[in-house]
């Protein structure tokens, strides 16, 4: 009766819908039901080190196999499942997922890769999370150093004290924590001082025109500088050409990740590129 009677609605507001609306119901409609059914998978994106162009591990990235508007990408249902609570049930499915496949890495002699996993801000602010990573990876046999956890500086500042406790609680484990988008948010630097971090991400935002603007240019240079004064590793995302990752390299960026190396791929594909990998530097991947 409820399904008749939403379908009955929205012919009424079709005409004054635009079409964000109209996908918007489209994806809220289906979300809880697609965790159930199956839908979403990770695919993996590889890092790379800079300096010897080897694979040294992935981001998972989550994508949804929607059965009418066909592969989802994040930026379309994340905001819609964080508003709607999914992103909860959503985001434990996610680091359950990741940390199977880094216990199936140590079986496929891919047991020196490590995974780089995405927070919501709500999953920041929840209390489970701690306990799920403990049993997920005991569970798994998976060596806490091989997980990496990518939090905003937006997600980390809507509560800074209680993302400094979890923060700490994932360092204390032994999991390492990223700074994603890193420069994107309206924060001060003051929380490089306030959190235990071990990596900030340059967001692609400043990659992109590092070679033709030379305000991208300083500020990168001058983040890689900041980053190491502070005992951080720093990776580049975005990376798409050449010439880009020839400029990170020469100003000591440790690792990089972008469509240069390889766009995000299904799990299988990238066992297979690491394994062929093995054998020498990541261009294989490409
Ligand atoms: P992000 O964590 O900053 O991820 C990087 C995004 O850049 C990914 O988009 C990736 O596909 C894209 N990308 C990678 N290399 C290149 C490149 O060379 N050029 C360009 N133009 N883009 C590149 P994607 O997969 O659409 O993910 C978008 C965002 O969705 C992510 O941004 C992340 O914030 C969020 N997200 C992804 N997976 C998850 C998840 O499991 N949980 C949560 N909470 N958020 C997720
Ligand atoms: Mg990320
Ligand atoms: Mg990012
Ligand atoms: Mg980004």
């Amino acid at each position: 009766a409820a399904k008749s009677e939403g379908r009955g609605n929205f012919q009424f507001f079709s005409h004054a819908m635009n079409a964000a609306t109209h996908e918007r119901l489209l994806l809220e409609s289906r979300l809880w039901q697609a965790l159930e059914q199956g839908e979403f998978d990770l695919y993996l994106q590889p890092q790379v080190d800079l300096p010897s162009g080897t694979l040294v591990g992935a981001e998972a990235l989550l994508r949804w196999r929607h059965p009418e508007l066909g592969m989802v990408g994040p930026d379309r249902f994340v905001p819609i499942a964080e508003e709607s609570g999914l992103i909860l049930p959503l985001g434990e499915w996610v680091l359950q997922h990741a940390i199977g496949l880094l216990g199936r890495w140590q079986t496929l002699g891919l047991g020196h890769l490590r995974l780089a996993v995405n927070l919501s801000a709500r999953q920041c602010q929840g209390k489970a999370l701690l306990a799920q990573l403990d049993v997920l990876l005991a569970a798994a046999g998976v060596d806490p150093a091989l997980l990496e956890l990518e939090i905003t500086e937006s997600a980390a500042m809507q509560d800074p004290e209680r993302s400094r406790a979890l923060l700490q609680g994932l360092r204390a484990r032994g999991i390492r924590v990223a700074i994603d988008d890193f420069g994107t948010g309206y924060s001060s630097l003051s929380y490089l001082k306030l959190f235990e971090l071990d990596r900030i991400k340059i967001d692609r935002g400043f990659v992109k025109d590092i070679e033709t603007d030379p305000n991208d240019a300083a500020i990168v240079s001058a983040t890689i500088g900041l980053a190491h004064a502070l005992g951080l590793d720093v990776i580049a995302e975005g990376v798409e050409t050449v010439a880009q990752a020839d400029f990170l390299k020469a100003h000591g960026c440790d690792e990089a990740q972008g469509y240069l190396f390889a766009p995000p791929m299904p799990a299988a594909d990238f066992e297979r590129a690491a394994s062929a990998a093995l054998d020498g530097p990541v261009q294989a991947v490409a």
